[in-house]
């Protein structure tokens, strides 16, 4: 007979607390195969990306760092399907990617708002364009709203909001629809550093809570720490994915007990390899 297994073992972890090694038992969501951009001129052939690779799994964060101009941007805008790859294969939930789709939701560093249109209504735009009926779609801002924390400013405009607060609304819109993905370029780039430091909490929190499968550009080394589960390091010319560091939970933000010395050795080996990378 099986012994009994205290319940102690037997209780469900939080997802902090799974280690990397499970948490890549889910399915991957991300397929990217070889993937070149070359933008051509009359004069030359720029190689932007040359032959990247990368699997995302289901409700992952992944960050892509590297210095300026190594393809980050274009990586993303191939993933949104707002640009075509020269030659790879992508796949988002098995599906080849041919153009951008609901199942992919972007913010990027510049706020991206109908400035004619109030909170509410940006949230609901991509469910209004699906046809989605009105009592379904107040149902869905409600919650984004109040995920992160917009309620009292439903029927506000973008002129009349702060930089952090556009992009709160900039994401629980990308969220409202539901995506498989969420794209995100450099997207608190702009935002102090204390309106920064809550965006990056209140992102982790929408990340556990609604499970999305997140891919976060960014150039600040401490925020892709904080942030991700897994961390590409990029090199430009061409640009390539040189380094991939996997980030323990441990260091995660708001994680109780976080052990700054781990942290700040994490720091200095991805800056290590963004400057070796830089040297080339
Ligand atoms: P990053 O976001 O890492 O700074 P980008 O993806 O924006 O890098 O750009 C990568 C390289 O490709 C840069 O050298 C940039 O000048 C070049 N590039 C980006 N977009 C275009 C374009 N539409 N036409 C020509 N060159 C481009
Ligand atoms: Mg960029």
């Amino acid at each position: 007979m099986k012994p009994v297994q205290p319940l102690e073992v037997l209780r469900r972890p939080d997802r902090r607390e799974l280690e990397p090694e499970v948490i890549s038992a889910e399915p991957v969501k991300i397929e990217a195969k070889g993937i070149s951009k070359i933008y051509s001129s009359k004069k030359s052939d720029f190689v932007a990306l040359d032959s990247v690779s990368f699997d995302i799994r289901n409700h992952e964060f992944v960050s892509f760092v590297g210095p300026s101009g190594c393809g980050k941007s274009s990586l993303l805008r191939i993933l949104a399907g707002l640009e075509d790859a020269s030659s790879g294969e992508l796949r988002i939930a098995g599906h080849e990617i041919d153009g951008p789709g609901a199942d992919r939701g972007m913010v990027f560093q510049s706020y991206t708002l109908f400035p004619w249109l109030t909170v509410r209504e940006n949230i609901e735009f991509g469910l209004t364009l699906k046809g989605i009926p009105l009592f379904e779609k107040r149902r869905i801002s409600d919650h984004f709203m109040e995920l992160v924390q917009l309620t009292k400013f439903a029927k506000s405009y973008p002129k009349e909001l702060s930089g952090g607060m556009k992009q709160r609304v900039a994401i629980a819109r990308a969220l409202a629809n539901n995506p498989e993905v969420l794209l995100m370029d450099e997207p608190f780039g702009a935002l102090d550093p204390q309106t920064k430091g809550s965006m990056q909490e209140m992102l982790l929190q929408l990340w556990e809570k609604e499970k999305t499968t997140i891919v976060f550009i960014t150039h600040d080394i401490e925020e892709a720490i904080f942030l991700s589960q897994r961390v590409h390091v990029m090199q430009a010319h061409p640009g390539r994915i040189k380094h991939t560091v996997q980030i323990p939970s441990s260091l995660r933000k708001g994680v109780d007990g976080r052990d700054y010395e781990a942290f700040l050795r994490m720091k200095r080996q991805i800056v290590a390899q963004i400057g070796e990378t830089s040297a080339h």
